[in-house]
């Protein structure tokens, strides 16, 4: 009797619903990672995002070296080589931990299909999130839109403790003699290596991934209120790679800094809490796209689905770029191009940027972001693009427009982030430093900054734009309704 574990978004040891499962069993098991070419390949998936994903595949792979084991990879369909090596090996069961996309739901069901048919037995199970989608309802057994009542019954709901380490690790004896692929670099497929000391394996391993858990319970968790909204304080945990991918689990950060809580005190209370309402954030968009599959395609708010979106391309591309011409938001994207991470409160001010100054459709900014974030999550990050664009599940009113002036003054006020990002805004005087144009034109040469040669004249005029978009989204409701009427 042999059991399979299929890794997926789930690339650590320590506190792993499906390998603790099947270890339970007594039965020897093997561990797989199936690399499917489609996320390889693919011109969606960019190379900061495929080399952290695959540095935390390696990092699992050494892991499992250094207990005796091994992570057995192969490439392709996952129903073909799961079945085949199951046949291969007479493994009767497999154990994975269930993921919630349209895609993954899809894949694991014809996965399960496939396998229960030649006799496997197939058992799926709880680990991304605390609470699944469907256990969290409202009284008339419908998912919430709404965020607060959501969080509200979240929190009254018992967690499950985190599962212990295995006292020992028993594997499939022939596992070493398998045949199974190293895993690929970038150059294997077509794409540049990166360089840098940030580009390294350990980076974004399981062991770099609690070691940071630590440090953060341990210091800025205390002022997470205060500070996570300063781009330039770098204050938040940044655990979101670490959760996409698994090397943390979501009941170790839970149980961890729930005991943070109980010893916290004043400031470090709602701190604390706010932490926890992010996590809480990360379900409830996990269960809108499980109930609403079609919100990565479709406004959530069926009113707006028909705004008439400019969606011009050479504004895009500014955007992408970081060359708007507005400080905050150039910065920003600097630091997605750079890094393949961004601030949230920035993901916030550049999707709305990009939607309400821009007006160019949520969905392209989605795509951009899917390409460049290393914790690129469809749930995640469709959830934030259509709450910025005012077109999803309990959504930024269309309205409240975000000033990218008043914007980077408030949550950039010394202009560290900024001047980080956009080195040429260096010597720009304070008072101008997010609305760099109104320098007067000596000012701008002794700060070596002449607006439309070292840095570019605003791109758009916010307040223009800001009637535009109301009128936009004004338009889209009417006809709306008018529609709604005429049925
Ligand atoms: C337009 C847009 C796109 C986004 N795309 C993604 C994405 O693809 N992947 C992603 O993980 N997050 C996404 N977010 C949410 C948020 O910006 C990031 O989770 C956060 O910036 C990650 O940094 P951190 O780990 O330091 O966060 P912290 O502030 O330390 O929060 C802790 C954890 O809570 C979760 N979290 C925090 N805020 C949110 C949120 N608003 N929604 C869902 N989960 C949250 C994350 O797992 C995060 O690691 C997006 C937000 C917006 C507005």
């Amino acid at each position: 009797m042999t059991a399979i574990v299929w890794f997926r978004r789930d690339l650590r040891l320590h506190d792993h619903a499906a390998l603790h499962i099947a270890m339970q069993t007594g039965d020897p098991i093997i561990p797989v990672f199936i690399l499917d070419d489609w996320f390889c390949r693919s011109g969606t998936v960019g190379d900061k995002r495929l080399f952290a994903y695959f540095a935390a595949v390696q990092s699992l792979a050494n892991n499992l070296a250094h207990v005796g084991g091994r992570l057995l990879i192969r490439h392709g369909d996952p129903v073909q080589v799961l079945s085949q090596l199951a046949k291969e090996t007479g493994a009767d069961k497999l154990f994975f931990n269930r993921d919630y996309t349209p895609y993954a739901r899809k894949r694991d069901q014809s996965v399960c299909d496939a396998l229960t048919s030649e006799g496997v037995m197939v058992q799926s199970c709880k680990d991304l999130v605390l609470h699944e989608p469907a256990e969290i309802l409202t009284k008339q057994r419908t998912p919430y839109a709404v965020f607060t009542p959501y969080r509200r019954l979240w929190q009254t709901l018992p967690k499950e403790q985190p599962y212990p380490i295995p006292e020992r690790w028993l594997m499939f004896d022939r596992l070493n003699e398998l045949p199974g692929e190293a895993l690929p670099t970038l150059e294997a497929f077509g794409r540049k290596a990166l360089t840098g000391d940030e580009w390294t394996v350990q980076r974004f391993g399981e062991r770099a991934a609690c070691e940071r858990l630590k440090q953060y319970l341990n210091g800025d968790i205390q002022q997470y209120k205060d500070r996570r909204d300063m781009p330039g304080l770098d204050a938040t945990s940044r655990l979101s790679f670490a959760l996409k991918a698994g090397t943390l689990s979501i009941r170790t950060v839970y149980y961890l800094v729930h005991e943070a809580l109980e010893e916290a005190r004043g400031e470090g209370v709602t701190s604390i809490e706010a932490f926890i309402t992010e996590l809480i954030w990360r379900e409830f968009y996990q269960q809108v796209l499980f109930f609403h599959p079609k919100t990565t395609e479709q406004a959530f708010l069926p009113q707006f689905e028909g705004v008439k979106w400019e969606n011009n391309p050479e504004l895009l591309a500014r955007w992408c770029e970081g060359e708007t011409g507005y400080p905050i938001v150039d910065a920003a994207m600097k630091q997605l191009g750079e890094t393949g991470w961004m601030h949230n409160r920035l993901r916030m001010i550049t999707a709305s940027f990009l939607t309400k100054d821009l007006l160019i459709d949520w969905r392209y900014g989605m795509a951009y972001f899917a390409k460049q974030l290393i914790d690129y999550d469809e749930a995640a990050n469709s959830g934030g693009w259509q709450w910025s664009a005012s077109t999803g599940t309990d959504p930024q009113p269309y309205f409240r427009i975000f000033n990218p002036i008043s914007q980077g003054e408030k949550f950039d006020p010394d202009g560290v982030f900024v001047k980080k990002y956009l080195p040429v805004l260096r010597d720009v005087p304070l008072q101008y430093i997010h609305k760099p144009w109104e320098m007067p034109k000596e000012v701008q040469e002794q700060a070596n900054c002449v607006i439309g040669l070292d840095y570019p004249v605003p791109c758009v005029d916010h307040a223009e734009r800001r009637k535009l978009a109301l009128s936009l989204f004004q338009e889209a409701k009417d006809r709306h309704l008018m529609q709604k009427q005429n049925e």
